[in-house]
């Protein structure tokens, strides 16, 4: 039986969604990523997670739905590459709350944001909110991959903790899922050098955030190095994120929030 809510019929959906059930929905982008990777690797990582997950989620007693990838995200990071299709931040916004607001006129109230692109993370840390407010949604967010910088040991590149974008992991990911989208002869590293030494200022995890956009850091458009990148690394961050998905998933199965009404 499917477990794609697109696939469901209008009807059916009234008689096989519960309060209960768990929407996971893929959203990635289409964006530069180097010369080596295809445009569409932060939405084919996302799509492909969830396209495992979800059955996995089922198997273990989650009432999951795979949801409709939403395929093209806010990449304004690399507006100036010639590829890039992006969605500006209220573009996005926008799409995601008339989602959250068709969502509403299900039964299901939980909804998942399994997430494949970096530049989405903080809109969709806004989105949970405005969805939890307007809908009464119970919203998370979570990464599609679970990697990590390339470490400078067994054969990794060292990328001192900047492999976010066309880098080690996600080069290997797509080595893994699609290995003739990827191009090893032109892997080049692009690991910034203004970050060492720094405590406070960084991507990601670090406490001081900055705006960048991907050609701050020189015309490759990538900020990593896929050097060393290899289908076996792929495949074991796959399955590490699709591990981790499950228990994350899990623990979005129980967790619960009181009922709220839709304002609309
Ligand atoms: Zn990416």
């Amino acid at each position: 039986m499917t477990r794609k809510f697109a696939e469901l019929s209008g009807p059916q959906t009234l008689e096989r969604l519960t309060a209960d059930s768990v929407l996971v929905v893929p959203i990635g982008a289409v964006e530069h990523h180097g010369p080596h990777l295809p445009l569409i690797t932060d939405a084919l990582v996302a799509e492909s997670v969830v396209s495992s997950l979800v059955p996995m989620a089922v198997e273990a007693g989650i009432d999951a739905w795979q949801m409709p990838t939403l395929t093209i995200g806010k990449s304004d990071e690399h507006h100036w590459a010639s590829g890039t299709l992006w969605l500006d931040a209220k573009t996005l916004f926008d799409t995601l709350v008339d989602l959250g607001r068709s969502v509403a006129t299900t039964p299901a109230r939980k909804i998942v944001f399994v997430n494949g692109h970096g530049g989405n993370t903080a809109l969709l840390g806004v989105t949970n909110r405005e969805l939890r407010r307007r809908f009464g949604l119970t919203t998370f967010s979570m990464p599609a991959g679970r990697g990590r910088a390339g470490t400078g040991r067994d054969g990794e590149p060292d990328e001192q903790g900047l492999g976010i974008h066309g880098g080690w992991f996600e080069t290997s990911m797509i080595m893994h899922l699609r290995p003739d989208l990827v191009d090893e002869s032109l892997f080049a590293p692009n690991v910034p050098e203004q970050f060492a030494g720094l405590t406070q200022i960084g991507f990601n995890s670090m406490p001081v955030s900055f705006g960048w956009l991907s050609d701050d850091f020189g015309p490759s458009g990538i900020v990593g190095d896929p050097t060393g990148a290899t289908a076996e690394a792929g495949k074991e961050i796959f399955e590490h994120s699709l591990e981790q998905g499950l228990v994350a998933l899990k623990e979005i199965d129980t967790f619960t929030m009181p009922a709220r009404p839709v304002l609309g």
